[in-house]
């Protein structure tokens, strides 16, 4: 796909950053590219467009800056899975691990029902500890999670999940 060089090159590698040895992907230079920005978004809405898929769930943060515009564009609705005590009805709460200890995701309980077909958001997989805890949540509601799809997949992490499938054509990663 010819469009993904471009949307490659605007996202912006930050060395160091949050700390000493991560090298940071940042795509906020990819969404002050309005072509690049848009073509990411089309690229995922033509893959999901016809799937039958009515739920989006975004990953705070990064999956709500991507989620909610391919869910208007394939006519599903958007569900923020958020980080802890944000979302103030009746949640459910997934653990996973970071490198020093533990997070929790967080989902409206009436959020996605039982059967729904549901695409998850984020916009970088690594280890995929994150995705593996947005997959649990929303298969204890007895939804159906059709993909996990990101802009980014670091290289160096061989990720295997269960259902999980990052399209090669949706890999951006700069190795
Ligand atoms: P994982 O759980 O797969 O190890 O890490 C993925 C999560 O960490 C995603 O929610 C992603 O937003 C965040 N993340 C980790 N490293 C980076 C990075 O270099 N750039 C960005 N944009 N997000 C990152």
């Amino acid at each position: 796909d010819p469009r993904l060089k471009a949307i490659s090159e605007a996202i912006r590698v930050v060395p160091h950053f949050p700390k000493q040895g991560i090298m940071f992907q940042d795509i906020t230079t990819l969404l002050l590219d309005h072509k690049a920005f848009k073509d990411a978004v089309d690229i995922f809405v033509d893959r999901y467009r016809d799937m039958d898929i009515s739920v989006v769930a975004g990953v705070e943060a990064r999956g709500f800056i991507f989620g909610p515009s391919i869910a208007l564009a394939i006519g599903a609705k958007f569900v923020p899975l958020r980080k802890p005590k944000k979302l103030p009805g009746e949640v459910i709460c997934e653990a996973y691990e970071l490198e020093y200890g533990t997070d929790c995701l967080e989902m409206h309980v009436e959020a996605a029902q039982p059967g729904e077909r549901v695409l998850i958001i984020d916009d970088l997989v690594a280890t995929g500890g994150t995705l593996s805890a947005a997959i649990r949540l929303l298969e204890r509601v007895g939804a159906e999670v059709v993909e996990c799809a990101c802009v980014i997949g670091l290289p160096e992490f061989k990720v295997m999940l269960f259902k999980f499938m990052v399209e090669d054509t949706l890999q951006l990663s700069l190795s």
